[in-house]
């Protein structure tokens, strides 16, 4: 009877709501077998030392390489894989790769820079997700203190006490943790304090229009503020003009990413960038 209600329902859904659940059906299916299909791919994003405007990180965001549909952003494929648990292979597979592509970089000469690594909800309550951290450092060489990891507030404020404990054993890994979205989740200030975090990523929503909205400006000043009486590094998403730039510097950001400086690349890209820096720095040597 309920079932039978139930099914009845679907008749009051809209085309266009039943276009994109069957397009949602569809990808969700696809997505299933991608990453064996070897259809994942991974861009980096650098980040830029505010002061110097040198490359000092790049953000490893995952990309689809779709049969028939091109590139896909993780905006459309990122939750369909949380919701079926595809996330935690796609994740823990995004993490070796960027590792081993930091080491990569490290055993090519180029000039050391962090590599951050997204996690999800679903992979921060797998219980071996530490000792997956850890086996990935040691099968890719590379050293923990280059390795940072971004989690989110809102999947740590789930259960408190079991994150901190997780947030801990990381640190105590040797890696890095940057909170990400800052400022769009709950920002608990307590929990903030307990959480062991060593960077603050102010939400793009805020950079966006951080020199035309005053209460952008005022939220972005407040974070910024926060984070330099807890000691933390801040790093500001989104940067895409000479005005949010300006602003940010101002203010004493450390670190920006954003289209200004670089969109995300595939992993050649960044060599080529790393490959300039380098030898500006020798020819400044010599
Ligand atoms: P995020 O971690 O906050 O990453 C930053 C996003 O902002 C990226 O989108 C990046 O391309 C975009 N972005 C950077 N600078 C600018 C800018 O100046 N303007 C604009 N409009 N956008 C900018 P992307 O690559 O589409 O990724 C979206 C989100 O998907 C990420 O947000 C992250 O939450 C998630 N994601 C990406 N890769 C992974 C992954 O490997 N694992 C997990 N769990 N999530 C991922
Ligand atoms: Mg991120
Ligand atoms: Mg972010
Ligand atoms: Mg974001």
């Amino acid at each position: 009877q309920a079932k039978h209600q139930g099914r009845s329902q679907y008749q009051f859904y809209s085309p266009e709501i039943n276009a994109q659940l069957q397009e949602r059906l569809a990808l969700e299916n696809e997505l299933r077998g991608a990453l064996e299909r070897g259809e994942m791919l991974v861009y980096y994003q650098p980040l830029v030392d505010l002061h110097s405007t040198e490359v000092v990180a790049v953000e490893a965001l995952v990309r689809w390489q779709h049969p028939t549909q091109g590139l896909v952003s993780p905006a459309k494929f990122i939750a369909i894989a949380e919701a079926n648990g595809l996330i935690v292979p796609i994740g823990e597979w995004v993490l070796r790769t960027a590792s081993a592509q930091s080491r990569a970089w490290q055993l090519a000469g180029l000039p050391p820079i962090r590599m951050s690594v997204n996690l999800s909800a679903r992979q921060f309550e797998e219980p071996n997700l530490v000792d997956i951290v850890s086996q990935i450092l040691q099968e890719t060489g590379l050293e923990a203190s280059s390795l940072e990891l971004e989690v989110t507030e809102s999947f740590l404020m789930g259960d408190v006490q079991r994150s901190v404990k997780i947030l801990k054993q990381l640190r105590e890994l040797g890696i890095s943790l940057a909170l990400d979205d800052f400022g769009t989740g709950y920002s608990s200030l307590n929990y903030l304090k307990r959480f062991p975090v060593n960077m603050l990523k102010i939400d793009q929503s805020f950079v966006q229009d951080v020199t035309s909205n005053r209460d952008s400006a005022a939220v972005t000043n407040a974070i910024i503020a926060l984070a330099k009486s807890l000691r933390l590094n801040i790093t500001a998403e989104g940067i895409e003009t000479q005005e949010q730039l300006e602003y940010l510097q101002r203010r004493g950001c450390h670190e920006g990413q954003g289209f200004y400086f670089s969109r995300p690349v595939p992993p050649d890209r960044i060599t080529q960038m790393l490959k300039k820096s380098s030898q500006q720095m020798e020819s400044m040597a010599a």
